[in-house]
């Protein structure tokens, strides 16, 4: 059971679960995700798409393995726009999932974030870093939910037996991201492959390190097989400021588009880059796609989605 299935991630995680020869039931209420993600998917028998938010309870006939809770809204630009559905889908929304998993006697895995470390003081961040969070800020509501998640998952581990595993997932990209996403990566794609100025918020110096969705899915395999409850980073190491990515983007895409300038939202964090080890000593994962070939890849989907021709 995969919640947020018709995501850009939880899509791909689909994918790579029948792959794996697991019938999947995806449950998504379609506020940012979208059936063409599972378009290919659905003349798959072993895959069902259950339309339901995950903020209200569900009752799932017959066995259940696995519970994997992806469903959330990701991106900054939805934050201002639908605060309560966040903080309900990570809050209520894992307690109804990890109820299920519970009711099943299934393993769960939490999707968290880098978000839980806030604007961190700590750089690279470990897991062991509590972080830095404005809990009243515009991030406020996605960032206070997953920490509520990772604690309702620890609280059903600990008082219920609950078999969890959480990721903090880092900034990923790739194929089947919204071409209006709002995150930089859909942005700075259409600004360059549209002609349109490509915005750089604040003077670009902040960093993020940018995870292929493939190696994404892998290291969410690879902590849900792990061994123990304790959260992993799974994210890359190849750290850029904001105003690098602009230029590799324009470059990779053959673009002409100019670099401009835009304010910097309330609280967005200076620097952002996982502390892996515990990803690569307990579980052996690694990121395997080079930036350049991430960003090539990505480049032929918005071409695509875009319907550019060139
Ligand atoms: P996304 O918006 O593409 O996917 C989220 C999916 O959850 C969508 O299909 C949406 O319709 C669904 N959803 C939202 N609220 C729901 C609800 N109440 N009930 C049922 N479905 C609901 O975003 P994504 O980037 O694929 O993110 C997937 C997960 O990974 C999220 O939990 C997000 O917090 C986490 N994450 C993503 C990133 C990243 O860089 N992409 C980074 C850190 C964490
Ligand atoms: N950003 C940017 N221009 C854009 C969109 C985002 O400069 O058009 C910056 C944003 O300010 C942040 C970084 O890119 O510093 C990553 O933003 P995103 O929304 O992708 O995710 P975040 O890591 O902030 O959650």
């Amino acid at each position: 059971m995969v919640s947020g299935g018709a995501g850009f991630i939880g899509s791909h995680l689909c994918t790579r679960l029948l792959e794996r020869g697991h019938e999947v039931v995806a449950i998504d209420n379609l506020v940012t995700g979208s059936v063409a993600n599972v378009r290919h998917l659905r003349s798959d028998p072993a895959f069902t798409l259950i339309e339901h938010d995950v903020s209200q309870p569900i009752q799932i006939e017959g066995e259940v393995d696995y519970v994997l809770h992806f469903a959330s809204p990701a991106s900054p630009i939805d934050f201002p726009s639908m605060p309560i559905q966040i903080v309900k889908v990570g809050t209520l929304g894992t307690y109804h999932m990890l109820g299920l998993a519970l009711a099943k006697g299934a393993r769960f895995l939490l999707a968290s974030t880098s978000e839980v470390y806030g604007d961190p003081l700590v750089h690279p961040q470990p897991e062991s870093y509590w972080g830095n969070v404005n809990p009243i800020g515009p991030r406020g509501c996605y960032d206070e939910a997953k920490r509520c998640a990772e604690a309702f998952t620890m609280a059903y581990n600990r008082a219920h037996g609950v078999d969890t595993r959480i990721m903090r997932i880092f900034n990923t990209y790739g194929p089947l991201m919204r071409t209006d996403d709002g995150r930089v990566i859909p942005n700075y794609f259409r600004q360059a492959l549209t002609g349109a100025p490509i915005t750089v918020y604040g003077d670009g110096t902040q960093t993020r390190s940018l995870c292929y969705v493939d190696d994404l899915v892998t290291g969410a395999l690879a902590v849900l097989d792990g061994p123990d409850p304790r959260p992993v980073n799974i994210g890359a190491q190849d750290e850029v400021t904001m105003l690098e990515l602009a230029q590799i983007i324009k470059r990779v895409a053959g673009s002409s588009s100019e670099i401009v300038f835009r304010p910097l939202p309330e609280d967005d964090p200076k620097q952002r880059r996982p502390d892996t080890t515990r990803a690569r000593e307990v579980l052996g994962w690694e990121p395997t796609v080079s930036m350049e070939d991430g960003l090539a890849r990505t480049l032929e989907y918005f071409k695509t989605a875009l319907s550019v021709t060139r």
